[in-house]
């Protein structure tokens, strides 16, 4: 048999799925899973409960994947069908497994509830299946080889995903770590300034013709995060394979854009900065109330760093605590270039910082004006060696939260940027 699974498929079981009234978080989470085995994952398809239409998306999964995973239709119902499916599909016998017969009878006599006749349909299974105990409900999941020497997977694993998360966590991870003759290790690059697009375009390339190791992108808030994924014979080995591929990345013109490799944020990457340099910072801002200084100071010990900040939302404040001109604000209004760059030199002046941070925009959805929609933020900083100011030109159509998130990335990129 062929132990190596490099590709699945992942197929889940249930009408509510197709009706919409639940949403299909187990392919989410077994993406997850199987993303940090290294494991590609080709396609997400969900079916009813009709075991013609299960028949024919496993057979099309399985068609091109190694291994294919189901979540539901394990239950004692009529209409769970995936494992007669599956076993029919493989042209296997569907047998009484003792072990999970007992372990379903003392499930429902520790639970105090009486036990159906159609339960022991939950302790059939198709010969030759590994089975997982469910230590949090009746159905046991299992693994079935079959195919063409025995070189397609299929793992049945319930719908609720009470019961999935742990039975993967504690049984079918083991297996599948098992029947590979290799360990996997991760690295993440973290990178900002760039869109996923055109981080693809460079590295499309190396994405495309590399298997080992992978990389995959993931995107949030404007960051950008490449999963570099390697399996080697010891960890060592394997980290060695990623860390040559992430100077493979480095030197490519993302380079300028990455922040930092497992790093867990962008305002830890900031900390970490500041502190290296012995730099001080403070913050004054407005349309992001608070959220650049809430999420520096979310990283413990970062009081050698931060010195503080000021919310100044109103005309007033920003002239009383900053020091910003009567004059700038009515000239260029309080979401301008101009202002942003007063309220930068006004906080670093006002705390002794070294490095002085302000934002100021309209985060919408009301507020905006022709000249300056919704969207429009102006980032400044102010160091000893002068003051800098970006402007974004975010969607009028992202929300107010996308829009201060996407700021407050800003304002902690220009800092890296600015002081490097
Ligand atoms: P059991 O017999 O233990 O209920 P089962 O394998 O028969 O398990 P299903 O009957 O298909 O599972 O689903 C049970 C419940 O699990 C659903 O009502 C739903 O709440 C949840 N569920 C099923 N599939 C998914 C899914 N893909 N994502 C999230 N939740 C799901």
């Amino acid at each position: 048999m062929d132990n190596k699974i490099r590709s699945a498929e992942i197929l889940c079981v249930g009408t509510e799925l197709l009706l919409g009234d639940i949403v299909n978080t187990n392919a989410a989470f077994l993406s997850q899973k199987l993303a940090e085995l290294g494991i590609c994952v080709y396609r997400h398809t969900a079916v009813g409960d009709n075991p013609a239409r299960l028949r024919d998306a496993l057979s099309r999964a399985l068609e091109s994947a190694d291994m294919v995973i189901t979540s539901g239709g394990l239950g004692p119902t009529y209409d769970d069908l995936t494992k007669e499916t599956v076993a029919e599909y493989f042209g296997r016998e569907m047998e009484l497994d003792a072990h999970s017969l007992g372990r379903i009878e003392e499930y429902f006599r520790r639970t105090g509830r009486v036990m159906t006749e159609n339960n022991r349909k939950q302790a059939m299974m198709p010969r030759g299946a590994v089975i997982f105990d469910n230590d949090y409900g009746t159905a046991p999941a299992l693994a079935l080889c079959g195919g063409e020497n025995d070189s397609k997977t299929v793992i049945m694993l319930p719908g609720p995903p009470s019961e999935i998360i742990p039975i993967f966590n504690d049984k079918v991870l083991p297996y599948l770590l098992s029947r590979r003759n290799s360990v996997i290790a991760s690295r993440n690059i973290h990178i900002f300034g760039i869109g996923e697009s055109a981080v693809e375009t460079v590295i499309s390339d190396i994405m495309k013709c590399s298997k080992n190791p992978t990389v995959a992108p993931y995107c949030k808030d404007g960051e950008v995060r490449l999963r570099v994924t390697a399996s080697a014979q010891t960890e060592n080995e394997a980290l060695k394979i990623c860390d040559e591929m992430i100077s493979r990345i480095e030197a490519t013109e993302i380079g300028q854009y990455i922040y930092g490799v497992d790093i867990d944020s962008l305002e830890r990457a900031v900390v970490e900065f500041l502190r290296e340099r012995g730099l001080t910072l403070a913050c004054a801002e407005s349309c992001t109330g608070g959220l650049v200084s809430k999420r520096i100071t979310d990283i413990s010990g970062c009081s050698d760093v931060f010195l503080g900040g000021c919310v100044t939302y109103a005309n007033e404040a920003k002239m009383r605590l900053l020091g910003v001109r009567a004059e700038t604000l009515e000239r260029y209004g309080a979401v301008s270039e101009q202002t942003a760059s007063e309220m930068a030199e006004g906080i670093r002046a006002a705390l002794g910082a070294d490095v002085g941070i302000s934002v100021t925009g309209i985060a919408g959805p009301g507020g905006g004006t022709p000249e300056k929609p919704v969207g429009t933020v102006f980032v400044g900083i102010s160091t000893e060696r002068g003051v800098q100011v970006r402007k974004l030109s975010l969607s009028a159509m992202r929300s107010r939260n996308y829009i201060r998130n996407v700021s407050s990335n800003n304002a902690f990129d220009i800092i890296l940027k600015f002081c490097r």
